[in-house]
This record gives structure tokens, C-alpha cells and sequence, in this order.
């Protein structure tokens, strides 16, 4: 088995167990118990270990000891507390060095440990507020500082301990078995032959008592994991992607616990999804853990490095900031279908009347359309200014919210070819929900069984060597609706008008909108200060003219873009493919000429682009 970004190891998993265990070793001096050692059982491998103690109920582990011919790994009777006289039954795994075998030594002692659990008294109001909390999807450690605001007496364990008793209520009794996972991961780990078999790329499980109890920062009851399930295929196509799509609002569910898919689009718009992942936490380190798991991937299946340019998710800090600090960028996407929504519930809440919300979500969806930073900075003052005098509370929510940190959610963000939105990965996680094939109660093994299945699928539908595979694709695909609506726009009869691109090697075409067919050059100067008075006259204006900017070299025209609102959305538009066939650059195909559009053709001549007078 290759060692493939292997997180998890029989001697410390993380770096504060490794001080744990430098620390234990000092206290077992101090302690130094008399043990009498007795040789019980030999495993063929560690998992089989694992699971042989795991299965007896009643061991943590406690520390590791280096001796001279291997390593012992000591476990504790976790019926009394990490911190306090230990009871006196014990074992431990010896790990030779010579060989694969480990072997379980046994204390020759008697349990000695008095049953610490004592009773407390549990107020029906007190279950009362914790259940509530819970449904609020709170976390734990908040849940126990808002009932400390309420002066409930209670302690962390407390509280842990109901959450444990309502998650197996709501999520039924398969309580989750760490050592189960872990075991499964291990085995799934090694990369198979198959493109598309599905394995775990990387894991990392904690368990409960691998640190201090009396940690802040303990979760739940303190198992921790994250796993992330690929395959050789879905890792190929993270390879050569550069757009990262990841949601925390938009994901499922197993046993309370996220379910998150990862992965990105490609000239389409269509999502590629690269794998699962499955944690019990919801902060930085698990997006930073997945992140570089799909980098550890690609890198391990491909050689390459995974160097996504632009991330597209919503408000989340944990995602963002993993980002940020994993890759080293700061091109990140405001998801705008998660912000409008967002935007709907507050207005609704302001008690906004239907008219003027409509109003306002009018001008916010042209606010959105806005090509560049600059236009979108000028657009959102007029907005701001225009709103600001009847719905003061609003536009102050609008400005806080979604005009700075998390400022977007607009099309022109990071230039053409960028999607606005994690429509598409909702979409995909709807697919696994109407499947009805991945269940939120499933038992561990089912649940594995399930993820396996899913991410198969992913892959094998991406084989191009089959019929109708999903295609990644490196360029827009143009649907015959659209090269007949180009075909009639390039043989409309508006005059173009060609002036030189401020953009290196392009060429930019102004174009009038609608039913005009002429543009004089003082509306392209105005056109071109981008500055407006209002909303109302930033609409008439900036979407009077469409500008086309294709590149020099003609074969290349599909590199070219426009600023109308189907180009922005869908990466290509009529008139990017009508001024491609005008320019001779393309050709539409012959069945797109035969059909009829809706409106009346206009007589005359096709015309070329008439070169313009240059503007300064
Ligand atoms: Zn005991
Ligand atoms: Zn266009």
C-alpha cells in the first residue's frame, strides 16, 4: 500500500497528542504502577487490533512508549476520568519493530474503578432549552454558554451527553463507530487500478480521549473525522480545472453530520463534481483539510499541481478563509442566487411592501449585471443614494452585508468566464437527494457503501470512451437556438462600430441594443465615461449598447466577449457568434439559416463592421 498522504498513525494523529504523549510519559513515571503483564492476544495487522478494542468498550488510548526492539501504545480504562487516579485494568499494543504483527499485552489487575457518574439533577426545562438549541444547529460550546447566560447549572459534559442522547433520538441508535471508519478508510485508501473506483484520498479520525477532556474546544463528544472520497478520474478533471465551487448551505447530511461536494465548472457552466467529503466539524481546518486533499490527489494522480484561480461559494468565513490561506488567493465568488435569497428574507422581515420590493430587487438584479468593478462601485452608490432616503434600515443592511466583505456576487467579479452562482452544485446535490439512494440515517457501513457508489457514478459517467459521457468542456458549446439568432444578428442591418481595444490584441465593437441600428460616436464617448446620475439612467445607458470585443486573430473569436447580460450569464452570446460570422471568422451551420426567427427580417445586404472613426 502506497503511504498516500496518510494523516492517521498508531502513534500520535496530531501534534498536540504528541505533546500528550511526552507529558503522559512523565506522569507514568510519577506514577509508576506495579503491572504484572500477560501476553493475550496476537493481531495480524493494526486494524484488527483496533477493532478488538474498540469492540471491548472500555479503552482510550493513553500514551506511547519507544522501547528498544518496538513501540507500545498504552490504553486506559476510560471509566474514570483522563485526569485522576487511573484505574487499574490497562492494556497495550505492541508494535515490533520486525515485523507487521501487534501484539495486545494485558494488566494481570481487576477493574478497580468506582462508577463516576454521578446523578444530577436534569430539569424538563433545562432538556427543554437544550433540544430547542438543537434544532437551531447550534454547536455545542454555544449551546453551553447560552444556557450559562440563562444561569442553568450545568457543565460542558452535561450538555454533551443529552446532545449525544438527542442525536441518537433524531439520527437513530447506529451510533457512529470511529474504529469502523477508521478501518474502512484505511482499506479504501490505497489507489486502485480503476479510473473509477472511488477511494479515500485522505482521512484523519480523532478519537475522544486522544486529548484532554477539559479542552474548550472539545465537539460533541469529542470523536472527530474527515474523510475525502475520489476517483483517478474526478482527480483529472480537478487537474485541468481552475474554478473551485464549495457550499456549506447547499450540502447533505448524514447523521447530522456534513456531507459536502466539491468540485468545479467548466466552459458550460456545467459542475464537475471532484469527491464527498464527510467531517464532524464545520470550521477553517476541514476546508483546509479538504483542500489539500484534492490537491494531495491531483498531485498524486497526475503530477500536477491543483491551482484553482477563483472560488465560488457562500458567505462562509471557514471556506473562504481556507481558501485564502491554502491556495494564496483572493478571487472568491459571493454565490448570487444565496445572496439574493438572502436579500428576499430581509426585505420580507422590514415589512417592505410588495411594490417597492419588487422595485428593489429589480434594481439589485441590474446591479448584478454590472460588467466591471468600477461600473458596480458607481452603480451600488446610485443605488444606496436612491434608497437611502425611504428605506433607510435596508440600505444599511444592503451596504454592511453585501457591499463589503462579501461584495461579489456581480458578474463582471474576476472578468468573463467566471460563474456567479452554486446553482449548479445545488443542483447536483438535489439529484442525490431525489435519488433517494443516500438516506441520513443510513448505518455507517451502508453510508460508506452509498458515498462509494455515488462517486463512482460521477466518474464513470465522465468516460469519454462511452456513449453520452458528460463532457468537460474547454470552450462554450453553442446550442443551434443560438447560431440562429447570431446568423440573424449578423445579417440585421445595425451598423457596427469598430474601435481599438483598450485590451492587447483585441478589437472592440459597439453595438446598438434592440430596435436601434445606429450609433453615433458622441454616444459611444458617453458610453464610454461610464458615469450615471441614477439607477434609471445607468439602465438606459449602459445597456443602449452592447460591446463586443474579439481578438485579433479570427480563429480565436470564441476568446472574445461581450457585455450583455446572456454573455455574462452563459459565456457566449449571439452577438460574440454573429460578429464571428459577419467577420468570416465562423460559419453557422447550414440548419440554423433554414429557420425562421420570430421577428420581422430586415431587407438588405449583410454588413460588415464599418470601421469607425477613432476615438480618443
Ligand atoms: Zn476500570
Ligand atoms: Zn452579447
Amino acid at each position: 500500500m502506497p503511504n498516500f498522504v496518510q494523516t492517521q498513525q498508531y502513534e500520535s494523529s496530531s501534534e498536540s497528542d504528541d505533546t500528550m504523549d511526552q507529558q503522559n510519559v512523565q506522569e507514568k513515571i510519577k506514577i509508576k504502577r506495579n503491572f504484572d503483564w500477560i501476553r493475550d492476544k496476537c493481531f495480524s495487522n493494526d486494524t484488527d487490533a483496533q477493532i478488538a478494542i474498540k469492540r471491548e468498550e472500555q479503552w482510550s488510548r493513553y500514551f506511547t512508549n519507544k522501547v528498544q526492539d518496538g513501540v507500545k501504545v498504552h490504553y486506559r480504562c476510560n471509566k474514570v476520568k483522563f485526569r485522576g487516579t487511573q484505574c487499574n485494568a490497562a492494556i497495550y499494543l505492541f508494535y515490533p519493530h520486525n515485523s507487521d504483527e501487534v501484539i495486545l499485552f494485558r494488566a494481570n489487575n481487576e477493574h478497580n474503578h468506582t462508577d463516576s457518574s454521578k446523578h444530577y439533577f436534569f430539569s424538563e426545562e433545562m432538556k427543554q432549552n437544550i433540544q430547542e438549541l438543537f434544532d437551531m444547529r447550534l454547536k455545542p460550546k454555544k449551546i453551553y454558554e447560552v444556557l450559562e447566560e440563562k444561569n442553568f447549572k450545568i457543565t460542558r459534559n452535561q450538555v454533551n451527553n443529552y446532545l449525544t442522547q438527542l442525536r441518537k433520538q433524531k439520527f437513530g441508535p447506529s451510533s457512529l463507530s470511529l474504529g469502523e471508519l477508521e478501518s474502512w478508510c484505511q482499506e479504501k485508501h490505497t489507489v486502485p487500478q480503476s479510473d473509477d473506483e472511488s477511494f479515500v484520498v485522505s482521512f484523519h479520525i480523532h478519537y475522544e480521549d486522544d486529548s484532554d477532556d477539559d479542552d474548550e474546544d472539545v465537539v460533541d463528544d469529542g470523536n472527530k473525522f474527515r474523510f475525502f472520497l475520489s476517483s483517478k478520474r474526478l482527480l483529472q478533471i480537478a487537474s485541468i480545472s481552475t474554478k473551485l465551487h464549495a457550499d456549506a448551505t447547499y450540502k447533505l447530511n448524514w447523521q447530522g453530520f456534513p456531507v459536502l461536494v466539491v468540485g468545479t465548472s467548466d466552459c458550460d457552466r456545467k459542475f464537475h463534481p471532484f469527491g464527498l467529503a464527510v467531517y464532524t466539524d464545520e470550521k477553517e481546518p476541514e476546508f483546509e483539510f479538504i483542500f489539500k486533499s484534492i490537491s494531495d490527489g491531483v498531485n498524486r494522480i497526475t503530477g500536477s499541481a491543483f491551482t484553482p484561480e477563483v472560488l465560488i461559494a457562500d458567505g462562509s468565513g471557514a471556506i473562504r478563509n481556507a481558501f485564502q490561506k491554502f491556495f494564496n488567493r483572493d478571487k472568491m465568488v459571493m454565490c448570487w442566487s444565496h445572496m439574493r435569497r438572502n436579500v428576499e428574507k430581509k426585505l420580507k422581515s422590514l415589512k417592505i411592501d410588495s411594490k417597492k420590493t419588487k422595485e428593489i430587487l429589480d434594481d439589485i438584479e441590474t446591479l448584478q449585471l454590472c460588467e466591471s468593478e468600477t461600473v458596480f462601485r458607481n452603480v451600488s452608490s446610485l443605488f444606496l443614494k436612491q434608497w437611502n432616503k425611504t428605506e433607510k434600515e435596508f440600505t444599511e443592511y444592503f451596504e454592511n452585508e453585501w457591499l463589503t466583505v462579501l461584495d461579489s456576487w456581480y458578474e463582471g467579479y474576476n472578468g468573463a468566464f467566471t460563474p456567479s452562482t452554486n446553482n449548479q452544485l445545488e443542483a447536483t446535490n438535489k439529484v442525490i437527494k431525489d435519488e433517494h439512494t443516500f438516506r441520513e440515517r443510513h448505518t455507517l457501513s451502508r453510508f460508506l457503501t452509498v458515498a462509494s457508489d455515488i462517486v463512482n457514478k460521477w466518474s464513470m459517467s465522465r468516460n469519454q470512451n462511452q456513449t453520452d459521457p458528460v463532457v468537460f468542456s474547454t470552450e462554450p458549446t453553442i446550442p443551434l437556438a443560438k447560431w440562429t439568432n447570431a446568423y440573424h444578428f449578423a445579417k440585421s442591418s445595425k451598423s457596427v462600430l469598430q474601435l481599438q481595444s483598450k485590451r492587447k490584441g483585441f478589437i472592440d465593437y459597439y453595438i446598438p441594443t434592440g430596435d436601434v441600428a445606429n450609433i453615433t460616436k458622441n454616444e459611444i464617448q458617453r458610453y464610454q465615461r461610464k458615469q450615471w446620475t441614477s439607477s434609471a439612467q445607468f439602465k438606459d445607458l449602459q445597456f443602449g449598447i452592447w460591446k463586443v470585443t474579439l481578438p485579433n486573430i479570427g480563429s480565436e473569436w470564441k476568446n472574445g466577449f461581450c457585455n450583455c447580460p446572456n454573455f455574462l450569464k452563459e459565456y457566449i452570446c449571439k452577438h460574440v457568434i454573429g460578429m464571428a460570422i459577419g467577420l468570416k471568422h465562423c460559419k453557422p451551420p447550414s440548419i440554423a439559416k433554414d429557420v425562421p426567427l420570430g421577428e420581422k427580417r430586415k431587407r438588405g445586404r449583410p454588413r460588415k463592421a464599418t470601421q469607425a472613426l477613432l476615438i480618443d
